[in-house]
């Protein structure tokens, strides 16, 4: 790990695989693991609509929301509004989904780390648009 400023136009923005999200979702990595650290920081922008699958973190995920409204759902738990400056804490091996309103884009930095093994994410099925668009509690 090199002391260093990396400027914002050295990176160039990803769509999120469509294998692991639904919708037109963006990444832009703000940091990549360098060792010794394990974290991993990116920045990811869902449009209205689009959402993780459902997916479970080795070692938890936070997530800080920058901009708009979001969209968040533990397990059997009930959808619930993210907005700007909340931090949503994800404990690890938990099942768990976050997106964009369906009319509303979000953006949130996603902080995790790899476990021991190097594992980081489980992803599953996506999201049903009946658990996407279930009342927020
Ligand atoms: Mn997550």
């Amino acid at each position: 790990m090199k002391p260093r400023i990396v400027r914002a136009n050295e990176g160039s923005t990803k769509l999120a695989p469509a294998d692991k999200f639904v919708g037109q979702v963006l990444q832009d990595q703000v940091f990549v693991p360098e060792d010794p650290s394990r974290l991993r920081v990116t920045r990811v922008t869902f449009t209205p609509g689009g959402r993780t699958n459902w997916h479970a973190h080795a070692v938890g995920q936070i997530l800080y929301v920058l901009s708009g409204t979001g969209r968040f759902q533990l397990d059997e738990g009930v959808v619930q509004e993210i907005l700007p400056g909340d931090t949503v804490v994800i404990p690890p091996h938990t099942r768990h989904w976050h997106g964009a309103a369906p009319d509303q884009m979000m953006c949130h930095l996603a902080l995790s780390e790899t476990d021991d093994s190097g594992a980081a994410t489980d992803w599953l099925e996506p999201v049903s648009e009946e658990d996407y668009t279930a009342a927020t509690g």
